[in-house]
């Protein structure tokens, strides 16, 4: 446990729970993954859903990378942030017609297409503004990205994406449209993928298609392999930034990219997702029977990872150095999930500890709610405490 990287007497001033954003990890994340895309010539846009603060989204921005967005609120959220429109793309199986016409009339770089019906709509939305609107087509690869069933994307059974024995009839209906331009393939297979092996199938199979639509005499701008890379929720210290490295370097051995084409990545909880830490205030130590419980002012209403995919987050008492004790950590909502820890070993806990939660920036504090009529948690940043 590494207590001194956080500032504990201001958090002792502030009101909780909130976020605390570590800026300069942000800032070291950022300046590798600037550094790896760089060596191959890649570009990336950040998954916005994983983290919308808008101080966060700024400083992304201003380092220079794009934006994927999933609604027409991401598309506003990346806009006002200061993301070029023509960095922008826009993926989501249910674009709703607004959304689409707020991407048309701000020409975004890309609608990343998952079906012929909205692929239809968008033609039509496009050429009521005479506009043609640049799409890439999201394709279900069938590959398994071995990770937890509720972040499982690139499967038959999901719902994402146009499967591959449907592709070439979508191609064939979209070079008779006359307002939607194609430009690329659009992939994303899932998250918090820990098996590399997955995105070397996914390479493999985008291969595939890149022959046979090469067959056909389709040229492709662009291949976009989406987002999904892994942190280590178990060890927030030992690998503070990624390893974008040998993700990067895997894509760049297996991707055969054909002359001038842009290959495109939309890394989200690689990015923001160690920068980030819920911090708590113990209400309460209760005994059981058998166990004994840390209540929290924190609840599922502020982080939902651990109730909603059962995902661990590192807890820090990072007020005590007493001895171990193990209890179960969880939160004041009215839900028997609003558990955050079970059985989990931390300095002894008094009333009035604070304890930070790690590894909470990527769908964190973006996923808050406010059942129970609970306030959103506030969100403070290293560089302005
Ligand atoms: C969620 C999402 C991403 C980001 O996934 P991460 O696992 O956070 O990297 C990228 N692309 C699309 C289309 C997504 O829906």
């Amino acid at each position: 446990m590494i207590k001194g990287i956080f500032p504990i007497e201001k958090f002792r001033r502030l009101q909780t729970p909130f976020y605390y954003y570590d800026m300069v990890l942000l800032q070291d994340t950022l300046n590798v993954l600037k550094t790896e895309i760089n060596k191959y010539g890649y570009q990336q846009h950040y998954a916005i859903k994983a983290n919308a603060n808008p101080k966060i989204l700024a400083l992304i921005a201003k380092n220079g990378f794009g934006a994927d967005c999933v609604s027409g609120g991401e598309v506003q959220a990346a806009l006002n942030a200061g993301f070029p429109a023509y960095g922008i793309v826009f993926a989501g199986v249910g674009k709703a017609d607004w959304e689409i016409n707020l991407g048309l009339d701000h020409d975004i770089a890309c609608f990343n297409v998952e079906s012929l019906a909205e692929l239809e709509v968008i033609n039509s939305l496009a050429e009521a503004k005479n506009k043609t609107a640049t799409v890439a087509l999201r394709v279900n690869p069938n590959v398994d990205a071995h990770t937890h069933a509720k972040i499982t994307t690139g499967l038959q059974e999901n719902k994402f994406g146009i499967n591959l024995s449907l592709l070439n009839g979508v191609l064939d209906a979209l070079f008779k449209m006359n307002h939607v331009r194609f430009a690329g393939l659009h992939f994303h297979i899932g998250s918090q993928i820990t098996d590399l092996s997955a995105f070397r199938n996914l390479c493999i199979r985008a291969n595939e298609l890149q022959d046979e639509l090469e067959a056909r005499d389709i040229e492709i701008d662009h291949l976009n392999f989406g987002g999904g890379l892994a942190i280590d929720y178990f060890h927030p210290n030992r690998l503070p930034v990624p390893e974008f490295k040998d993700y990067f370097a895997l894509f760049h051995k297996f991707v055969k990219p054909r002359e001038g084409q842009q290959i495109h990545f939309e890394l989200g909880r690689s990015v923001v997702g160690q920068c980030g830490s819920l911090i708590s205030k113990v209400l309460y130590v209760k005994k059981g029977e058998t166990k004994q419980f840390a209540i929290l002012d924190a609840g599922f209403t502020d982080l939902i990872r651990p109730a909603m995919y059962g995902a661990y987050h590192h807890p820090e008492n990072i007020t005590s150095d007493e001895p171990y004790e193990i209890y179960d950590i969880v939160g004041p909502i009215c839900e028997s999930s609003d558990v955050f820890n079970k059985d989990i070993e931390v300095n002894k806990v008094r009333r009035n500890d604070l304890i930070a939660f790690r590894s909470a920036g990527a769908y964190g504090e973006i996923m808050a709610s406010q059942y129970n009529c609970r306030a959103l948690p506030k969100s403070y940043f290293s560089n302005e405490l």
